[in-house]
C-alpha cells in the first residue's frame, strides 16, 4: 500500500491496494474520510497513519456508492458517522438481505488476491443519509457531497472547494473501461455527473475516481467524449429501427481503453442501450 499525499491536507489511495480507491481530508479539527475500501487491515493502517501525522480524529465516513469495493472496510469506522446517499443505503439494505449472505461474504473473502483482506469482516451500515445534498463545515472548509446517479443511482461525489480537491467514485475509471452494468446504472445521468465535475474544474486540482490514478480533467473529458458518441450512436439506430445486436456490434467498435474484467465492456453496453431504448 502507498498512501499518498494529495496535497496539504488531502491523502489517498489509488494503488489499487484497497481495490476502491479511499481518500482522506484533514479538516481544521477533524478528519474525513471517503470510501472505506475492500481491504480492511490496509484500511485501520490508513486511519491510523494519518490520525498519528496530524494529531486529529475521525468524525466521519462518507460513502460514495454501495459497492463491496467501497464499503467493506467500514467496521474501521464504526465510532464515526457514516454517512451516504438515501439511494446508496436502501442499495445496502437489499444487499445486505439478498447479496452478503453469510456464505457469499465467504466466497468473497475466498476470492480476495490477499487472503487476510477481509477477515473478520462485518458489514457496517451507513448511520445518517441524505436525499440529494449534504454539506459538512469545519471553521473555513467545506466539504459538499451530491448524488448525481449514473455509475449506481446513489452515486454521489464528495467535494471540498478549499482544498481543491474532488472525489469522483466509480463515475470515473480513469484510463479504463467504466462498469456500468449494475441494474441502476443510467448512462445519461452519468453524462450529467461528467458535465457536473468539469463545471467544477475552475476549483478542482485533483479528480480522484473510484479506480485509478489521480488526474486533472483530461480523463474526464476523454470519457465524456465516449460516452457522447456511444449514446449518440445508440439513440440514432435506435431511432432508424436496428436491432439490438446490430447497435451493439456497432457500440463495441467505438475506441476505448480495455475493461479491467473482460465482460464489464458488453454488460455495460448492453445496459446502456437498456436505459436508452426503454
Ligand atoms: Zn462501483
Amino acid at each position: 500500500m502507498s498512501i499518498e499525499r494529495v496535497r496539504e491536507n488531502v491523502y489517498a489511495i489509488t494503488d489499487g491496494s484497497t481495490r476502491g480507491n479511499v481518500c482522506a481530508y484533514v479538516l481544521p479539527t477533524q478528519i474525513v474520510f471517503v470510501d472505506s475500501g475492500m481491504h480492511i487491515p490496509l484500511m485501520k493502517k490508513f486511519r491510523e497513519y494519518i490520525e498519528k501525522e496530524t494529531g486529529k480524529k475521525a468524525s466521519t465516513l462518507f460513502i460514495t456508492h454501495e459497492h463491496g469495493d467501497h464499503v467493506f472496510g467500514n467496521q474501521i469506522f464504526e465510532d464515526c458517522e457514516i454517512i451516504t446517499s438515501e439511494s446508496t443505503n436502501k442499495a445496502m439494505v437489499e444487499a445486505l438481505e439478498n447479496n452478503w449472505t453469510p456464505e457469499n461474504l465467504e466466497e468473497w473473502k475466498k476470492n480476495a488476491e490477499d487472503s487476510t483482506a477481509l477477515e473478520g469482516l462485518k458489514i457496517v451500515m451507513p448511520t445518517k443519509t441524505f436525499a440529494e445534498e449534504y454539506e459538512l463545515t469545519d471553521g473555513e472548509v467545506k466539504v459538499i457531497v451530491r448524488r448525481t446517479g449514473g455509475h449506481t443511482e446513489g452515486s454521489s461525489y464528495v467535494y471540498c472547494p478549499q482544498y481543491k480537491v474532488l472525489f469522483a467514485g466509480d463515475n470515473l475509471f480513469n484510463h479504463s473501461f467504466p462498469w456500468g452494468g449494475t441494474p441502476t446504472a443510467n448512462p445519461l445521468k452519468w453524462i450529467r455527473a461528467l458535465q457536473e465535475y468539469l463545471y467544477l474544474s475552475i476549483n478542482i486540482e485533483h479528480y480522484i475516481p473510484g479506480h485509478g490514478s489521480i488526474s486533472g480533467t483530461e480523463p474526464l473529458e476523454e470519457f465524456l467524449e465516449y460516452l457522447n458518441k456511444v449514446i449518440t450512436l445508440m439513440k440514432d439506430m435506435i431511432a432508424e429501427g436496428k436491432t439490438e445486436e446490430e447497435i451493439l456490434k456497432q457500440a463495441d467498435e467505438i475506441e476505448y481503453y480495455p475493461p479491467r474484467r473482460e465482460e464489464w465492456k458488453d454488460l455495460t453496453l448492453k445496459k446502456w442501450y437498456d436505459v436508452l431504448s426503454n
